[in-house]
């Protein structure tokens, strides 16, 4: 009998675990569902690009992939009953929602009689998987990546589109939906899909591989990978660049392993402790005083539209604004920034991450702003504070990353472009002063954190 393969974040036909499970040739459904709960809080750049991942891999299935709007739970075991399906094939999801909606749907489809099957996931080494010698998990980042490295992962699976006998869905009884053309978005995004995927990734590492170890601090210098936003939505698997990168020993191969190896990090650590995507991953930070009311909303929308009058931390969010992407270097100092110099909750900085990066993603997002705050896992020290203008200084040295994306800056050359308010004749018209005074809200900041110390 035929299966079901419902597609999530692995919108690709190479390297597919799931088709090998299904067993070539097998008549199979390609499905996607288009699920609100999901989209809802994606923002506009986000669904423009899932949306053009699910039309280049229709093509890549020659006009095969069945996109239905609804919910999972409903929809899925539906459809599998409509084709006759013994089994559903996904990749195993470990998001606190993505989890308990497979659940949900296991429940329906083993009333059914159905099987719900799961194999691999968008990880090298699956969350839960990397064990200490007596069993426990990791909340250290460098102990895990030494036992990561240890557990090692699967080749790539040798899959194409034609690997499975694709059902055309113009024969199911179900209706499709459209998948939506009509996204608008200002930003200026990546192309979407496999081919795109694999084009970027080949050109990074012919570029920039080499010299990424110093490279990836430096946002005015196209030196990271871009990979993320393909990542997000399983365009390419990681265990394709592992395995890339695995007769490489540059040290720009193995600081870019290691980089990779957060992210397994952050899903395995967000497995662990689901209520981390939400509240602080160490509670003692509950007590910590974040401001509220109309001056911490003035303040949140400054540095939401990139006018705190700090250049590089401008430059950040109108990046991210722009391009749906912002440089990690930047990320850190932006949403340091957010948290202890303008003293608001991670969480509202998180929630406009979320909504404006391309490649959001709910571990990495969560545990990279927990970092910085001091309430995650392995976090940064609270007291190291980032001084914004030191910060633009060392990795924007020229100041060509403020003028990229602060036009109101353009005219000023070098360095005194992250200090506009020193200039001899002033800041120049249009850019805003200073939000607030940096010295003073670190020492502000560092108070509030021994009151959380004093706390404990
Ligand atoms: P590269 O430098 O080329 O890195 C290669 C890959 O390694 C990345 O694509 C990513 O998959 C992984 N990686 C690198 N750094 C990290 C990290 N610190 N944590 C986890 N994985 C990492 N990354 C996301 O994918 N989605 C997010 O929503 C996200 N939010 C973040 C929020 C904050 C506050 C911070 C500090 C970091 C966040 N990151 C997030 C991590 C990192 O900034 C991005 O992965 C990186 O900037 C993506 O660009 P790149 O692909 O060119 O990175």
């Amino acid at each position: 009998s035929p299966v079901l393969v419902w597609f999530r974040r692995d919108l690709r036909v190479t390297d597919q675990p799931t088709f090998l499970a299904a067993g070539q040739n097998t008549r199979a459904l390609a499905l996607f569902v288009l699920d609100q709960r999901l989209l809802a809080p994606a923002g506009a750049p986000r669904q423009w690009f899932l949306y053009g991942c699910l039309r280049d891999l229709d093509e890549s299935l020659d006009g095969r992939l069945l996109v239905v709007e609804g919910d999972p739970v409903e929809v899925v075991p539906r459809v599998a009953r409509e084709i006759g399906a013994d089994s559903v094939h996904i990749a195993a999801d470990f998001g606190p929602y993505g989890q308990a909606r497979d659940r949900a749907v296991e429940r329906v489809l083993t009333e059914q009689d159905r099987e719900l099957v799961r194999t691999g996931s968008p990880y090298a080494v699956a969350p839960g998987r990397v064990r200490s010698a007596d069993g426990g998990r990791y909340r250290v980042f460098t102990p895990f990546r030494r036992a990561w490295a240890e557990h090692g992962w699967r080749a790539p699976a040798d899959t194409d589109g034609g690997y499975l006998d694709w059902i055309d869905p113009g024969t199911v009884k179900v209706e499709a939906t459209p998948v939506p053309d009509d996204v608008t978005v200002t930003a200026e995004l990546p192309e979407p899909g496999e081919a795109a995927a694999r084009k970027r990734w080949e050109s990074f590492v012919h570029d920039h591989l080499l010299d990424y170890a110093d490279g990836r601090d430096r946002p005015d210098q196209p030196g990271t990978s871009r990979m993320s936003v393909y990542l997000k939505y399983g365009c390419v698997h990681v265990r394709t660049l592992l395995a890339d990168l695995a007769a490489k020993r540059s040290a720009g191969a193995q600081s870019f392993r290691s980089e990779l190896a957060w992210r397994d990090f952050y899903a395995d650590v967000l497995d662990q402790r689901p209520d981390s995507a939400r509240r602080n991953y160490d509670r003692s930070y509950d007590v910590l005083k974040t401001g509220s009311g109309p001056e911490a909303d003035r303040l949140f929308t400054a540095w939401k539209e990139g006018r705190t009058g700090f250049p590089v931390v401008d430059a950040g969010m109108r990046q991210l604004l722009a391009e749906g992407w912002m440089h990690n270097r930047v990320r850190m100092i932006t949403a340091s920034f957010l948290v202890k110099d303008l003293h608001l909750p991670w969480w509202w900085g998180a929630k406009h991450f979320m909504r404006s990066l391309v490649d959001g993603d709910l571990a990495s997002n969560q545990h990279g702003w927990q970092w910085v705050a001091g309430s995650g896992t392995d976090a940064a020290p609270f007291f190291r504070v980032f001084n914004p203008v030191l910060q633009g200084e060392r990795f924007d040295p020229n100041g060509d990353y403020v003028r990229t994306y602060v036009p109101e800056l353009a005219d000023v050359t070098g360095q005194a472009v992250h200090k506009p308010w020193a200039l001899p004749d002033g800041p120049p018209a249009g850019y805003p002063a200073p939000v607030v005074d940096h010295k003073r809200e670190r020492a502000e900041a560092l108070d509030r954190y021994e009151a959380v110390r004093e706390a404990r």
